[in-house]
């Protein structure tokens, strides 16, 4: 590995940036701890640099989103040849070719083809528009969501969002009728106990739809029990209660399947996809069974449910090409190939670690959990060790209602050496913290 990687020098000239920026935008927008944000210059593959021209490796695909690594090169011709030809098109007015030749692209990647597809640019946007065709298709409007269930942060998405903290401010804007279950993450034993209250509910007084997440990301990487996700759909099946996936995170190959409903052999009435479908540029949509699209009717030729970038022409070019590279380059075995890698060498050594508690997840969607310990919350703990690892040059983010999770979602096409170098990182990393803050 190169020795450049890491911070080296003052930050100077990222400081300056972000002072201005925190002038100029809401503050909770820019990060206060100034020893912690870098400023973004540009990324290739796996490898970032800041402004100040330190190196990182990522092991974050910014969110997950680059899981086909940054401006990836077929990606980049595609985005050329669309832009030159078609930028933005009218959404549901005049249509574009791309948009087809996206869907067809889509459908080769689906285990059940028999769904049609809503655009979005986000992630928020494909679950907005599940809640509200859910909404029409049944005449309801109560959902079953999850304790940690993270959607989006719209105000549709948000109603259904299992984290308080986003929600307590906008209460008055939330829509009552939503009700929250224990998360059955592996582990936990609930699965038996969450399918008994789903009974209940769905039983009594169905609502329009239960969402779900295969693998909570922001949740805390939860990998949800084995046989959960096929009893839910079971139940709502049984009960006329449509399920949605929201696979805006664990979708488009991440955890090894292309969807992380295809490990439980379930074809959810609605999917959401985004994030890793398109290669860094918005593209987001929403996959619904033909009852379900079919029942938003346009208004006097007026559709009632779009917006100005609907099909965006670059998103759907690039998420073509995303598409291409999952297929050609073999990126769903290579999930599970960095998820046995990670495992491998981390498991033996997080055992070491006191205040580590797990390492979780599916192909390239993993989480090393942190404890509280030595007085400190695993929270605080999770922090300083993303914070040394970006001075080591190795980007991570931290998730979970606690921030005590360590998540480690590098892009797909990663280097293995780069994968190593920020693996043995995060061994030098929590070493140093045992061995200078938590010895006995
Ligand atoms: N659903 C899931 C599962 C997510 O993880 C996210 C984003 N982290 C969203 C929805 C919202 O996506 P966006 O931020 O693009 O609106």
């Amino acid at each position: 590995m190169k020795r450049f990687f890491g911070q080296k020098g003052a930050l100077g000239h990222s400081r300056r940036v972000l002072d201005e920026l925190w002038e100029l935008e809401p503050y909770e927008m820019v990060p206060e701890d100034r020893d912690f944000p870098i400023v973004l210059f540009s990324a290739k593959g796996a490898r970032v640099r800041d402004l100040n021209g330190n190196f990182y490796v990522d092991l974050s695909s910014f969110f997950g989103v680059s899981s086909v690594g940054h401006s990836n090169p077929k990606c980049l011709r595609a985005l050329r040849k669309q832009a030159h030809r078609l930028m933005n098109g009218m959404g549901d007015m005049h249509k574009s070719h791309v948009a087809l030749r996206f869907i067809k692209t889509l459908k080769k990647h689906l285990r059940d083809k028999d769904y049609k597809v809503f655009f979005g640019l986000s992630g928020s946007d494909a679950v907005e528009a599940a809640l509200k065709f859910a909404c029409a298709a049944t005449g309801r409007a109560s959902f079953v969501a999850f304790e940690g269930a993270y959607h989006g942060l719209t105000l549709g998405a948000l109603q259904v969002c299992g984290q308080e903290r986003f929600r307590k401010q906008f209460a008055p804007l939330l829509n009552k009728h939503v009700q929250f279950l224990p998360f059955p993450a592996k582990g936990l034993g609930l699965k038996e106990k969450v399918l008994e209250r789903v009974r209940d509910l769905l039983g009594q007084n169905p609502p329009a739809a239960v969402i779900i997440e295969p693998i909570q990301g922001r949740g805390g990487i939860r990998v949800c029990e084995d046989g959960f996700l096929r009893a839910l759909f079971e139940e709502c099946k049984k009960n006329g209660v449509i399920l949605i996936c929201d696979e805006v995170w664990t979708g488009a190959g991440r955890t090894g399947r292309f969807l992380a409903s295809d490990y439980e052999d379930v074809a959810p009435d609605i999917v959401c996809l985004g994030k890793g479908l398109s290669g860094g540029v918005p593209l987001s949509c929403c996959l619904m069974r033909d009852w379900i699209a079919d029942a938003v009717k346009s208004c006097d030729g007026e559709a009632v449910h779009t917006s100005t970038f609907y099909a965006f022409p670059l998103g759907c070019a690039s998420a073509i090409a995303v598409l291409e590279e999952i297929e050609e380059r073999g990126l769903l075995q290579r999930a599970k190939e960095i998820e046995k890698r990670v495992l491998e060498v981390l498991v033996p050594f997080i055992s070491r670690m006191p205040f580590v508690v797990e390492v979780r997840g599916k192909g390239a969607m993993l989480g090393i959990e942190v404890k509280d310990h030595g007085g400190k919350t695993g929270g605080q703990i999770a922090y300083s060790i993303m914070k040394d690892l970006l001075k080591e040059g190795v980007i991570v983010t931290t998730e979970g209602e606690k921030g005590n999770v360590l998540a480690i979602n590098p892009p797909l096409t990663i280097d293995f050496c780069d994968l190593d170098f920020g693996l043995r990182k995060i061994q030098t990393v929590m070493e140093k913290l045992t061995n200078e803050q938590f010895r006995d």
